[in-house]
């Protein structure tokens, strides 16, 4: 599943793309999307069309397409695990899968394609009326400071990884980023939150090294992940613990190792990171 870096490099290939296009028509396949919901069509044609696409944004794992020019309205997209953003000529044929197609006035296409439907599309009328974005938490890179991280992990007994995980504490993080935060922070992924709260600044700024490394690098692609361009990204063979179990810690030479709880992998150094 596409996490911050990935998110923000999508972001960002695509709104020297976007930006100042006119929205002409909104296209539907008629299929439903995450949750078996409905594509809001009609929502979607009364928010773009005739208005031009003003900046492309990321907020946790969600991207915002300005639309009309007042920053609070727009298109709302999160890629769930499989999808993707492309712009293309309105001439190519749609690729199977595409859910949601956007025409644009110079003859191109922006379209959703989403092979598994965990993705979603939807008008933000405004944004900050959507329930999802309400509960989302602070971003890490813009919003989260020490404090407020030592503030939330006050009193939490879950553990750190699915504190970091939860997206109403952080907005952003997934499986891959966690276990290369917690790494490069020495804190072990079962750790009592609320334990860690002394160590919020370390942690904080191993969350940013985690990010920042991966955006600088246009995401981590393990199989479907591609950015704006269909390029993968590179930050795989930057990783520090994550999908390297059994190979040795790069810091300490003990071998990492993977653990399975609820079906996902939690990766650590056990020589690091201590209980
Ligand atoms: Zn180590």
């Amino acid at each position: 599943m596409p996490e911050l870096p990935e998110v923000e490099t999508i972001a960002r290939g695509l709104a020297p793309r976007l930006r100042g296009r006119r929205v002409e028509s909104v296209w539907g396949s008629g299929q439903r999307l995450h949750l078996r919901r409905k594509v809001d069509l009609a929502g979607l044609r009364a928010v773009t069309v005739g208005h031009a696409i003003g900046a492309v944004r990321r907020l946790g794992k969600f991207i915002l397409i300005d639309v009309g020019g007042d920053g609070d309205s727009g298109v709302l997209v999160h890629l769930g695990m499989t999808g993707r953003l492309r712009v293309e000529a309105a001439t190519a044929p749609r690729a199977p899968h595409t859910h949601v197609a956007f025409r644009l006035a110079g003859g191109d296409e922006l379209r959703f394609v989403d092979p598994r439907r965990f993705g979603w599309v939807q008008p933000g009328r405004p944004f900050t009326a959507s329930p999802a974005l309400a509960r989302l938490g602070p971003d890490p890179l813009t919003a989260l400071d020490a404090a407020a991280l030592a503030a939330a992990l006050t009193g939490v007994r879950a553990s750190i990884k699915s504190f970091l995980m939860d997206q109403r504490r952080v907005a952003g993080l997934g499986n891959i980023y966690v276990a290369e935060a917690l790494f490069r922070a020495g804190i072990h992924p079962a750790a009592a939150a609320g334990r860690t709260r002394g160590r919020a600044a370390e942690l904080l700024t191993a969350i940013r090294a985690a990010l920042e490394g991966g955006i600088a690098r246009r995401g981590t692609t393990l199989r479907d992940y591609v950015d704006a361009d269909g390029r993968r990204g590179e930050n795989a063979q930057a990783l520090l613990v994550y999908g390297r179990a059994g190979e040795p810690c790069g810091r300490c030479g003990a071998r990492i190792k993977r653990r399975v709880d609820g079906g996902r992998s939690t990766f650590f150094c056990p020589g690091c990171q201590r209980r």
